[in-house]
């Protein structure tokens, strides 16, 4: 061969390996990518999960949840916001409020919950107020009505989350499938939770509103608040099908996803359609963020905790960054990896989350 085109031949071949190298992740590259798990729930000081994070090289948000008790939320509050003074740079969290139905509707009760998140925001690491799907599945007004999100009452505290520049993450309403009879589910992980917690079982409860009422109730919301910043939680409550949170996110531009608990959903598309699921992913890529929903209360076997956590991490990175085929425990079938783009990677693994909760990084 010539030795001017076996030059040209090798440079092609090094142009389209590095190519090749640069367009995509590898599964082993896992470990050296910068990484953010937007939707975490650390509710222990031992540092285990933090210690995990660390070493498969993530960044944490840990989101507090209104269960209704006041005690609770102040516990929450303290060790969020002590994980994220041990972690500086590598832990934040959304504090949230307690949303006590006395008072409902006063004065008081919105200075009440102002007053407190002006305290808690100031906290280093803060970055979201997080509310979550008491409101519109539990709490209610005086004459029982059930109380969401779009309800006048609560604007105040939306201006005033607005007018200090904070997103609002917002786990509202439930998957389609709460919805459905247990055996009609579409993932056992969505049947095994509402089997254990019958009082979010929709489905038991027709008088309660419906998932279109909470759809249309947070559509409602995010029409009379187009300047808020808003993270709809788990896929923004329509895992189901990516047409439909497509249609949305057009619609609402300050709207973005986290993905957390609901990459089973994805990966359910992508038994019938991965084009459709691959191609959502790559137009929205500005707008989606990974998370996992993992929460962390302390455990007698810490090494058990962290292998769970490196491997729900690592099965997540092989979905998004290969083409290799899987299964999943939540569902039967095979499906492939989506194999998306090293640039769409990064946002969605760590630019998403630095943008939309305003990482001081
Ligand atoms: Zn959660």
């Amino acid at each position: 061969m010539p030795s001017r085109v076996f030059s040209a031949l090798l440079v092609v071949l090094l142009l389209t390996g590095a190519g090749c190298k640069t367009k995509f992740y590898f599964e082993d590259d896992f470990a050296s990518v910068p990484k953010i798990d937007a939707h975490v729930h650390i509710n222990s000081d031992d540092g285990i999960f933090e210690k995990q994070a660390a070493s498969d090289n993530f960044i944490l948000i840990t989101l507090n949840v209104d269960h209704g008790d006041s005690a609770n939320i102040r516990k929450q509050f303290d060790l969020a916001s002590a994980s994220a003074a041990r972690n500086p740079g590598r832990v934040f969290f959304g504090p949230t409020f307690l949303f006590d139905t006395a008072g409902w509707g006063t004065r008081e009760w919105t200075d009440k919950i102002i007053a407190q998140l002006t305290k808690d925001l100031a906290a280093p690491g803060a970055v979201a107020v997080k509310i979550w799907k008491n409101i519109g599945m539990v709490v209610r007004d005086r004459s029982g009505r059930f109380i969401m999100v779009d309800d006048p009452g609560l604007d105040p505290v939306v201006s005033f989350i607005k007018s200090k520049g904070f997103p609002i993450a917002g786990h509202l309403g439930e998957p389609r499938n709460c919805w459905l009879p247990l055996d009609q589910m579409t993932v056992s992980s969505d049947s095994s939770y509402f089997a254990r917690n019958p009082q979010y079982h929709m489905f038991l409860h027709p008088d309660f509103p419906s998932y279109e009422d909470q759809i249309t109730a947070r559509d409602r919301f995010l029409e009379k608040n187009p300047d808020l910043i808003f993270i709809g939680c788990h896929l923004g409550s329509l895992e189901w099908n990516v047409d439909s949170l497509a249609r949305r996110l057009d619609k609402f531009p300050n709207m973005a996803v986290d993905m957390s608990a609901r990459i089973c959903h994805l990966q359910y598309q992508s038994l019938s359609d991965r084009k459709k699921v691959r191609d959502f992913c790559i137009k929205y890529q500005d707008r989606l963020l990974y998370g996992t929903d993992v929460g962390y209360s302390g455990s007698r076997n810490p090494e058990a905790f962290m292998e769970r956590m490196h491997r729900t991490w690592t099965d997540d990175w092989r979905y998004f960054t290969t083409s290799l085929e899987m299964t999943s425990d939540k569902f039967h079938g095979k499906f492939a990896g989506l194999k998306l783009p090293r640039k769409v990677v990064d946002k969605i693994y760590y630019r998403n989350a630095v943008k939309w909760y305003k990482l001081k990084i």
